[in-house]
């Protein structure tokens, strides 16, 4: 069996136990290993066994069974708190096992404890909280956007688990804006369009990551606002993000456009310096290693643009250090992190120096760079400009649409994300972009 499996015994194991017993007695056990037939977990001492086995093995052993289809035996060995693992990941863990099987429909890390807050994000993360809190009460919908891995997934599933523990009763569906489509799509196909509409427009709570997806697509858009219109007049919450703000999702209906904004907008902008530090520290610290401040600070000023890469780039280091059991040090970070960062030591580079490069490389005119012209010829390059003047320099998105002809800041945001998931997915184009930075920092 596999440790899934393990898992989501535990989950069913926990819906029959008060929450109590689960986090007291449960909640010690352990995953060793498993085979075929039998599962070897460990307690941290004797007595613990013995009160596992005359009170719970029963049922543990009932919820192994009906999830494998058959009889699983366990092996409970004891295991004093040293030899452990780490105790530190242990706790982790077991505080993420969390009682309402329905925190599985989330990643159980992304909740509002783990999510630091700071100039970038804190309307979104004071709203989501809010919401969270009194669902239906505040705003409706309430619509988060930002660029590529900025922690709108985080907030929205941050939602789902605090609306579970507190409102247990409430009926909560998360989906993806493409699984909406998908959903919608193979429920025409198989024409059960009524059930379809019942699970939509029943959700007390409808949490719609990445709603950007469906733009363009007739059908769902058209469904998506009929959902809305129906949870929306029962008072019951929805929460939308998506990689724009409503205005500039230019294909969706103006009338699901409009309705977008009825309630709060609020947006994630890139993480500033400060705030990429307390990110690492705040990993650092859910982890158990030891990083000293030299390489919390070198990894936060090499990458800049992005939450998920600033925690690869830690997570690349950890796993690094596990693999060469030396102690970490900046040489060893240099060393972990040198296919990941291209770009180093970029003190000082002006945008307007990336924005002379940049037009050069792309033949077109420096004014270009700074003007309204919306042609691809000429927009494409900017939003390259706009995406390493992010990169390489210390500016905010604001400070950055300043310098190119007054753009909104949103508008740089959806610059950055959208040269982001190109530079990316497409190979080609990233040695590009590659190349104009070593060619920006050699002029600098
Ligand atoms: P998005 O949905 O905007 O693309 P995610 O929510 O998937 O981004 O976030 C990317 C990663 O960064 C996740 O692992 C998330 O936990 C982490 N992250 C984002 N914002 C924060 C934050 N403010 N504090 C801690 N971790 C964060
Ligand atoms: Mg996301």
């Amino acid at each position: 069996m596999q440790i899934k499996n393990w898992k989501e015994a535990l989950n069913l194991i926990s819906l029959e136990l008060t929450y109590q017993e689960y986090n007291t007695w449960i909640n010690q056990i352990q995953y060793e290993s498993s085979d075929e037939k039998s599962i070897t977990v460990s307690v941290k001492s004797k007595l613990v066994k013995d009160i596992i086995t005359e009170r719970y093995l029963k049922i543990i052993l009932e919820k192994l069974a009906e999830i494998n289809d058959k009889e699983i035996k366990i092996n409970i060995i004891v295991k004093p708190q040293t030899e452990r693992k780490s105790t530190k990941k242990a706790k982790a863990v077991s505080k993420e096992t969390k009682l309402d099987p329905r925190h599985n429909i989330f990643n159980l890390k992304y909740v509002f404890e783990k999510f630091v807050v700071g100039d970038s994000n804190d309307l979104a993360a004071a709203a989501a909280k809010k919401i969270a809190d009194y669902p239906g009460k505040y705003w409706n919908p309430f619509f988060v956007y930002g660029g590529v891995g900025l922690g709108k997934t985080h907030l929205l599933h941050a939602i789902g688990h605090t609306v579970i523990d507190k409102y247990p009763e409430k009926k909560i569906l998360y989906i993806t804006g493409e699984s909406f489509m998908n959903d919608y799509i193979t429920s025409i196909q198989k024409g059960i369009m009524n059930s379809f509409r019942l699970k939509y427009r029943n959700a007390d709570l409808l949490l719609i990551d990445d709603v950007h997806s469906i733009q363009g697509k007739e059908g769902t858009m058209e469904e998506l606002f009929h959902t809305f219109n129906t949870v929306y007049a029962a008072k019951k919450q929805m929460v939308f993000t998506s990689d724009r703000p409503p205005k500039e999702l230019k294909k969706l209906e103006d009338r699901l456009r409009s309705r977008f904004e009825w309630g709060l907008t609020a947006d994630i902008q890139p993480p500033n310096f400060e705030m990429r530090e307390s990110i690492l520290r705040r990993k650092v610290q859910e982890e158990s290693y030891k990083v000293p401040d030299s390489v919390i600070r070198y990894i936060a000023e090499s990458f800049s643009w992005n939450i998920r890469e600033l925690e690869s780039a830690l997570y690349k280091l950890f796993a690094y250090q596990d693999l060469v059991h030396e102690e970490i040090t900046l040489d060893l970070a240099k060393r972990a992190l040198k296919d990941m960062i291209s770009v180093m030591s970029v003190d000082d580079i002006s945008i307007d120096l990336i924005q002379k490069k940049v037009a050069n490389y792309y033949n077109i005119s420096y004014s270009d760079m700074k003007s309204k012209k919306r042609s691809k010829n000429i927009a494409f390059p900017r939003q390259i400009a706009m995406f390493l003047a992010r990169r390489l320099t210390e500016f905010s998105t604001t400070e950055i649409g300043n310098e190119f002809g007054g753009k909104d800041h949103s508008t740089v945001i959806h610059a950055i994300s959208k040269i982001n998931q190109k530079y990316e997915n497409d190979e080609t184009f990233r040695i590009k972009v590659e190349k104009l930075t070593s060619a920006i920092k050699e002029n600098h």
